[in-house]
């Protein structure tokens, strides 16, 4: 239900020798929300998210998923429990086409009817898969070229595809890592259109993004990481507001 939190971080600390990339992080994220994660670079916004999905362990501290402790188990327990991440880099299948770019999203859901596939069984079951994926690529105006080979798309088209991918796996939560980067400002309005959308519907996003003013426009609540530390959680507009954020941005060590 909406505000029953999904997503819950407590004391979450990554230290790498005598650097803290994240620091005694306390975080919930309700359900049906956007959130946004900014701060400075460095400031350890991937870092968290690697230990959300069960990349890498924390130093310290627990992640609870669903209800669930999920902290340094490996990333398919969260995947398998409705997880979805994108990554700051293109994960592309390039001579692949779109459409399998987008149905490899429907794995989890799916081993036996893509197994049939392979064996050259077309079943029920696959079709199902694949229309669920055109169906997302038409929300996305991806339609069109679901048959090129996805390393023909041009950048932005390529990580809107990546949200299609994400997308297909039905996830209750979506970790988005910079999705608007190399976004055209047409592009980023149509993924902010499509997750609000998204939020719409019941689905929960975390977003990690540079663009801060668009994280304002989108999130409903915003976190602000600074050298590993949240020095700020709220609404768009305290956080705008915050004088340690304000701080932070402008850089005055
Ligand atoms: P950006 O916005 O530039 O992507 P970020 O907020 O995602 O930055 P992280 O990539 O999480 O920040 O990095 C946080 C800090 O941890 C940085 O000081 C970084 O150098 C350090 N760090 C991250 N990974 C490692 C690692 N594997 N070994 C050592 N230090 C690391």
């Amino acid at each position: 239900a909406a505000g029953t939190p999904i997503l819950e971080v407590r004391g979450l600390t990554k230290r790498y020798g005598g650097v803290v990339a994240v620091d005694d992080v306390t975080l919930t994220v309700p359900a049906g929300q956007i959130m946004g994660l900014i701060g400075p670079n460095g400031a350890g916004k991937t870092t968290c998210f690697n230990m959300i999905t069960g990349a890498i362990a924390p130093t310290s501290g627990t992640v609870s998923f669903l209800g669930s402790e999920i902290q340094g188990r490996k990333p398919h327990v969260g995947a398998e429990a409705g997880l979805t991440r994108t990554f700051q880099n293109l994960q592309v299948f390039s001579s692949t086409d779109v459409l399998g770019n987008v149905y490899m999203g429907r794995y989890r859901k799916g081993r036996a009817g893509i197994l049939r596939g392979m064996l050259g069984l077309q079943g029920r079951e696959q079709y199902r898969h694949e229309e669920i994926a055109r169906d997302i690529l038409e929300t996305m105006q991806l339609g069109d070229v679901s048959g090129l080979a996805a390393g023909d798309l041009p950048f932005g088209r390529q990580r809107m595809m990546e949200v299609c991918r994400a997308l297909a796996s039905e996830p209750a939560l979506l970790l988005l890592d910079e999705p608007m980067a190399g976004l055209s400002g047409r592009e980023r309005e149509m993924l902010a259109t499509l997750l609000r959308r998204l939020r719409d519907a019941g689905l929960t996003i975390v977003l990690v993004e540079h663009d801060v003013a668009q994280v304002m426009a989108l999130a409903d609540s915003v976190a602000v990481l600074d050298d590993g530390v949240l020095i700020a959680h709220g609404d768009p507009e305290s956080v705008r507001n915050d004088p340690a954020v304000i701080v932070a941005y402008l850089g005055t060590d």
